[in-house]
């Protein structure tokens, strides 16, 4: 038996691999390995052919932000004339059609707004709440929540719990991009540091509120440092109390560069091609042993990617995203309906199950 198959089959065997064989894996081990490897782990985490979908919609909370990184061509300055801070006859507008689609989840985030603190959001998530209480919120991310607590001089905790209190359902892991300082001092130097973001997950899994981890890759970030980031997330699961839900799933999209200051301005392109992809999320599901669904990111790497990646570790296909504004202002333009995502999963060998945002079947 070679090195990689005494990694991989201890990795089979519960045992995930530390961060060298983890690069080991990377750079040694055939497609076809890793696939069937992931696929194994999968099974065992997940033993049925189940995938999960939601229906959901993405509503930016406002699209004023300090941070500027150089990825995101959403962001305004708050005197540009097309920024803007939705109101609430806009959510009502867009949570019916939610609710006569099927959906009942918005993922609401947006920018990191100079002047909106603690009051504003639960003001806005009671009010909500308060109007349509089926409605669940996937909302905010470790960076708001890192700005909020800044803004209001306020600790994590504090700052979770009038979230919670006024509606916060479950935190998305966005503005993980990769979890390692010197990448963020260049692509989001403005957004908090791997640590913070790392701290916020922290405090939410002491709070039991559920959250998902992220990764955003295929910019200025070396191998090591993607490998990194997961052995990050991975090692914070394993701190949550044991009655937690903690990180339920974890997602990974390649960088969308277009029109991007990345890409502008210092010429760096999404390195990302379709056999990187399916190797990440294989590995992803090699690496994340203690994170119970892998998603493969449709919305940007199209149908057929997605559904081999269900072939490679993931079990979940994701949302029909109603409305998504950041990754598609940088060029991702993939779509679905209902009918479109169960039929994909379908095609790909695997059973379309409705889930929630706390991955319960609601089919
Ligand atoms: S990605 Fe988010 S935090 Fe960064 S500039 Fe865009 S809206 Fe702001």
């Amino acid at each position: 038996m070679n090195y990689t198959e005494e990694i991989l089959n201890r990795a089979r065997e519960g045992a995930p691999p530390d961060f060298d064989e983890a690069l080991h894996l990377y750079t040694h081990a055939g497609d076809g390995e890793l696939m069937e490897a992931a696929h194994a782990i999968r099974m065992e985490l997940n033993p049925t052919m189940e995938v999960g979908w939601i229906i959901d919609r993405n509503v930016n909370i406002t699209n004023v932000c300090v941070s500027f990184c150089k990825f995101c061509n959403f962001c305004r300055k708050s005197v540009d004339e097309d920024a803007y801070v939705t109101t609430l006859d806009q959510y009502r507008e867009k949570i019916e059609q939610l609710f006569r689609l099927g959906g009942r989840q918005l993922l609401l985030q947006g920018g990191l707004h100079p002047k909106l603190g603690l009051d504003f959001y639960t003001e806005l998530f009671s009010r909500l709440k308060a109007e349509y209480p089926e409605l669940r919120l996937h909302a905010l991310g470790p960076p708001e929540i890192a700005h909020i607590a800044r803004l209001e001089k306020a600790d994590y905790q504090t700052v979770l719990t009038k979230l919670i209190d006024a509606g916060l359902d479950s935190l998305p892991g966005a503005g993980a991009e990769i979890l390692v300082d010197r990448v963020r001092k260049i692509v989001s130097p403005g957004k908090c540091s791997a640590e913070e973001w790392l701290e916020v997950m922290r405090v939410a899994h002491r709070m039991d509120l559920p959250t998902s981890a992220t990764m955003m890759f295929g910019h200025v970030e070396t191998i090591e440092e993607r490998l990194e980031h997961m052995i990050r997330l991975r090692q914070l699961q394993s701190e949550k109390p044991a009655e937690s839900r903690g990180f339920l799933n974890f997602v990974a999209w390649p960088f969308m560069d277009e029109g991007t200051v990345l890409r502008n301005r210092l010429g760096i392109r999404n390195t990302v091609d379709s056999r990187t992809y399916i190797r990440t999320i294989a590995l992803a599901r090699i690496i994340l042993n203690n994170i119970p669904a892998i998603q493969a990111s449709w919305l940007t790497v199209g149908k057929t990617i997605g559904q081999l990646c269900l072939h490679a570790g993931a079990n979940d296909f994701g949302s029909v995203m109603i409305e998504e504004h950041v990754v598609s202002a940088a060029g991702a333009n993939h779509t679905f309906d209902a009918k479109g995502i169960q039929q994909a999963i379908r095609e790909a060998g695997f059973i379309p199950r409705q889930r929630n945002q706390l991955f319960e079947w609601v089919d």
